[in-house]
């Protein structure tokens, strides 16, 4: 007897395969947000490569906006997620370069203090989230990459340092300041442009200067001050302050998880960069940068980490963002693509929101119509909807960092001693303090902004 005909059933469509460099803040939202939007698991492939051989939970105390707290509860990971606030101003602005401090201005916002977390927390909880779905490569450090222009399907591969090698459709810069995906698309671009004649133009300048990190001038020391190291009056001890004066400045804030206060302390100081951006640096170097400071601010930096004999050290580098933060199948996100000064605190909710945005996007697209070909359009929704933006926070945060140093409008501040004999300079300080209190207010709204749009689509 004649065997039935059985129709062949059409070959499944192969899945669309994203292959993510980084799994910070940027990379773990992203596949969050992939795998929240794509309801297709057999529809995308995600593999997360990261140099590290295990996650490692690191930083101290970060500042989190509600619209980022927002986001993360979309993401799945807000529950319980316990703010270190301990009080409604979100902090006082004090004049601490001078022989007894002065107090010029209280920050609040509308709505209420920022979020105060520790970083490794927010860290594991997206590390909690992450389902069987992606596979995770660890220790598997980007060291090449090269696009294939011709080919739609698995035109990226990519090469780490252990000599293996990967393909993949789209590639994802979630690598941090030190990008390798961003220094090595930057370089295939610019070797592009030279091919094409381009020698000596602002533009092939400009996208190389993109390239590579560039040290600010400036260093953060981080730690924890006990709070039982400190007299009792201490106004750390209370209420979160931030300490400024010319070049420097301090942040503190109490946690209410245990005794002990964050600091954060900044300074111009100028000079060669530093052959590491991350080290250990004597007591001393910190303890000397604050010279002439009040006594509270000299208290706080003798009890940072229980008297060690160093403090962690970070030199503060920023990129500055490229044009665009798509080339061909490559894109960046996080300080990947824009890694800014700290100092509007808001590179960790910008970066979530990177990730979040762009899975948002590519979700959408891989269970929509997924020809290969229009992923383009999708990238460039991206870049549209968080390259604007995220340009106007770098800059906003360099003009910030300025300010907060007493420099360009509030220079007059610099080396005079704040008090009630010079009402002309509180008056200046007041305006110092409103427009930071603006300028956190501009940044906190819209560093989570695709979670506010998200609703919608
Ligand atoms: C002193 C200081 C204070 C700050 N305070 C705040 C704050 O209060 N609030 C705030 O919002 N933000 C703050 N930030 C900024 C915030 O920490 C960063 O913007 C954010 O963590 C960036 O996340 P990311 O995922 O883009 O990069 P990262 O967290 O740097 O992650 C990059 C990942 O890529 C991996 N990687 C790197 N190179 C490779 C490679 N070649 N191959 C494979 N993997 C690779 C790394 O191992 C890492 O896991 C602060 C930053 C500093 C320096």
């Amino acid at each position: 007897m004649k065997p039935p005909s059985v129709t062949p059933e059409p070959p499944r469509p192969r899945p669309f395969r994203v292959a993510i460099i980084g799994g910070g803040l940027a990379g773990l939202s992203l596949v969050l947000s992939l795998q929240k939007f794509c309801s297709d698991r057999d529809a995308l492939s995600i593999d997360l490569y990261d140099a590290a051989a295990t996650f490692t939970e690191v930083g101290a105390g970060i500042t989190i906006w509600p619209r980022t707290v927002a986001l993360l509860r979309e993401l799945g990971i807000a529950d319980g997620l316990h703010n270190l606030s301990v009080d409604e101003v979100a902090f006082r602005m004090r004049k601490g370069d001078q022989p007894e401090g002065y107090n010029f201005y209280d920050v609040r916002f509308p709505d209420g203090p920022p979020h105060r977390l520790l970083r490794a927390d927010l860290q594991k909880r997206l590390l909690s989230r992450l389902r069987d779905g992606p596979g995770i490569h660890l220790a598997r450090s980007l060291v090449g990459m090269q696009q294939n222009h011709d080919k739609v399907i698995d035109p990226v591969t990519l090469t780490f340092a252990d000599g293996s090698t990967a393909t993949c459709d789209l590639v994802v810069g979630a690598d941090g300041v030190h990008s390798t995906v961003r220094r090595l698309a930057i370089e295939e671009e610019c070797r592009r442009m030279t091919t094409k004649g381009v020698t000596y133009d602002t533009d092939l300048r400009e996208l190389a200067a993109s390239a590579r990190a560039e040290w600010s001038g400036r260093f953060a020391y981080r730690g924890m001050a006990n709070a039982s190291a400190l007299p009792s009056g201490h106004p750390s001890l209370h209420v979160p302050m931030r300490y400024v004066g010319a070049d420097r400045q301090v942040i503190t804030y109490p946690l209410s998880s245990k005794p002990a206060i964050n600091v954060l302390t900044m300074v111009r100081a100028g000079g060669a960069p530093p052959n590491a951006q991350a080290t250990q640096a004597p007591r001393e170097e910190v303890v000397a940068a604050f010279a002439g400071w009040e006594p509270s601010v000299c208290q706080l930096l003798h009890a940072m980490n229980e008297g060690a004999a160093t403090l962690p050290r970070w030199a503060l580098l920023a990129v500055r963002p490229p044009r665009s933060y798509i080339f061909d199948r490559a894109v960046l996100v996080g300080d990947a693509a824009h890694a800014m000064l700290p100092y509007l605190g808001v590179g960790a909710g910008v970066a979530i929101d990177d990730g979040f945005a762009l899975g948002r996007l590519l979700g959408a697209w891989v269970i929509g119509t997924r020809s290969h070909a229009k992923v383009e359009a999708t990238l460039h929704a991206y870049e549209d909807l968080r390259g604007p933006l995220t340009r106007e926070m770098h800059a906003r945060s360099l003009a910030s960092a300025e300010g907060l140093e007493l420099g360009g409008a509030f220079d007059e501040l610099r080396g005079k001693e704040l008090g009630e004999q010079a009402p002309h300079l509180i008056e200046l300080a007041k305006v110092l303090g409103e427009t930071t209190r603006e300028g956190n207010i501009w940044a906190g709204e819209r560093c989570a902004e695709s979670n506010m749009t998200s609703t919608s689509h």
